[in-house]
């Protein structure tokens, strides 16, 4: 169903506030970008911003923008992920199926190539403009200087609020009554360091793979870049024996790598200094609700659910709230109202989801890789998997490499774990765990469950 023509304010000019402007432009309507940063295409680019990983969801999404191919061209496979542990040889984990990969790419480069398309589609950029206050009712932004200053104000039929984890947009709406917010910081947080080329300017590691060494409360780990370097984050607790307020000198650095990461240290490029240089970041979880102002305002990505990064999915998460949103735009025409409703009831309880299913993941990582009755567990739903691959699809898969709902692949697990704690409690699990005997009570375990659910 066609459009009739709007002027759009899209705030924010990151990753989902580009795609969507491309979207919407695309559409017929027309579409200003404000952000509060310099163009990011003309600052020079340090080398130095965080790699993420696209997904099935992140390329569903860029393909319906007609800019998949393009998107391509910056990104590298990865077709498993290469573990570096402790007391044992390096080995690697399939992602999945043959061919099934998650990408890396640059973050900043995405950034810089998405503005550059949105510009090309016909988009309009205003840099260096921050919002600092919205009139929701009257679809109306004030910019300025600073927030004491003079403002400039613009009118719009409809804004997207795009402008991040603390966005502004959402800081309007959440002034209003019945408006549902919280903020979880975990205990974690992460910096970034480098891997350079070889002097031949090929990867110091196998570059298809996610580089992971884990270490229980704490881990490191190196994605590719098109360059040859590695971007390379360690995640460790703030605070506590091992952690980021025990580093406080150059040397107190080099010797924790020394001590965790002895083999990797000697690749990562000005370790002491990038260590002090670059900054610690925090992690957060955001949940709000509504996402929207009646045919108005809508939260986009990150300002309507930021989640910590422990799936690789807020970025996919937020593009595909757009094709959802497309898709919609599609189905009501200009009722824009239906639109919002209908998005946000679609996409709330998936941004629930993806941010839970995240949330454990980093619970696993962090705390029950060390548990040798979660291993067992783990070794037991592999070994279960790899016999009966259509029975038991792990919620990782589900994520990652489908576009079903993030709450089906939350509920799976849910019900995946019910049977694991049946086949965990039976006797001498540890000796017999890979008997027919076990293989046979879970395929029982799920015949029932699938009874249960007809
Ligand atoms: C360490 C880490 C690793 C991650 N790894 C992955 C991964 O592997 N895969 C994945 O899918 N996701 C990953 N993510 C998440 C991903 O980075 C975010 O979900 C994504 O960048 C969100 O995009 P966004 O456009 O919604 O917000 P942002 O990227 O935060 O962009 C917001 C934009 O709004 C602008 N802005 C803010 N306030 C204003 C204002 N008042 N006025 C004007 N402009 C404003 C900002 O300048 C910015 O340009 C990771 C995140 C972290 C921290």
């Amino acid at each position: 169903m066609n459009q009739t023509p709007k002027e759009v304010a899209v705030v924010g000019s990151g990753l989902v506030g580009s795609l969507l402007a491309i979207f919407l432009t695309r559409a017929g309507h027309r579409v200003t970008v404000f952000d509060r940063r310099p163009d990011i295409r003309t600052v020079e680019f340090s080398g130095r911003s965080i790699n993420l990983a696209m997904s099935n969801r992140g390329w569903k999404a860029l393909r319906e923008a007609g800019i998949e191919s393009e998107i391509r061209k910056i990104a590298i496979p990865l077709y498993q992920r290469a573990m570096h542990v402790v007391d044992r040889d390096d080995y690697t984990q399939k992602y999945g199926k043959q061919d099934e990969a998650i990408w890396s790419i640059s973050r900043s480069v995405l950034n810089r190539r998405m503005i550059d398309l949105a510009e090309a589609a016909g988009v309009q950029f205003r840099f260096e403009e921050k919002v600092w206050d919205v009139d929701l009712p009257g679809a109306k932004l004030f910019t300025g200087e600073s927030e004491k200053g003079e403002w400039e104000a613009y009118e719009f039929d409809l804004i997207f609020g795009c402008d991040g984890a603390f966005s502004r947009v959402r800081h309007k709406m959440q002034r209003r009554s019945r408006f549902n917010y919280s903020q979880d910081f975990i205990d974690v947080g992460y910096k970034e360091l480098t891997i350079p080329p070889n002097p031949d300017g090929t990867h110091k590691l196998d570059k298809h793979s996610f580089h992971i060494w884990p270490r229980g409360r704490f881990m490191f780990i190196a994605m590719p870049n098109l360059d040859g370097s590695f971007t390379c984050t360690l995640f460790l607790p703030f605070e506590g024996e091992v952690s980021f307020e025990k580093i406080k000198t150059r040397d107190d650095a080099r010797q924790f790598f020394q001590t965790h990461f002895p083999n990797i240290m000697p690749d990562i490029e000005n370790l002491a200094e990038d260590f002090f240089r670059n900054p610690t970041s925090a992690l957060v979880t955001i949940k709000c609700y509504p996402w929207t102002y009646w045919d108005k305002v809508a939260l986009v990505g990150d300002s309507a659910h930021a989640v910590v990064p422990f799936f690789g999915q807020g970025m996919n998460a937020g593009f595909e709230d757009i094709t959802q949103l497309n898709a919609l735009m599609g189905e009501h025409g200009d009722d824009w109202e239906l639109i919002f409703k209908r998005y946000q009831e679609l996409r709330k309880p998936n941004g629930d989801a993806i941010a839970e299913l995240s949330y454990q993941n980093f619970i696993e990582m962090s705390s029950l890789t060390a548990d040798p009755s979660f291993l067992l567990q783990k070794k037991i739903e592999k070994h279960f998997a790899a016999q009966y691959p259509d029975k038991w699809i792990p919620a990782y898969s589900r994520v990652t490499f489908s576009d079903r709902p993030y709450t089906e692949a939350l509920d799976m697990g849910r019900k995946q774990e019910a049977i694991m704690k049946e086949v965990m409690a039976m006797p001498d699990i540890a000796s017999r765990w890979d008997s027919r005997e076990v293989m046979d009570r879970i395929l029982e375990l799920i015949e029932v469950q699938q009874l249960q659910n007809t």
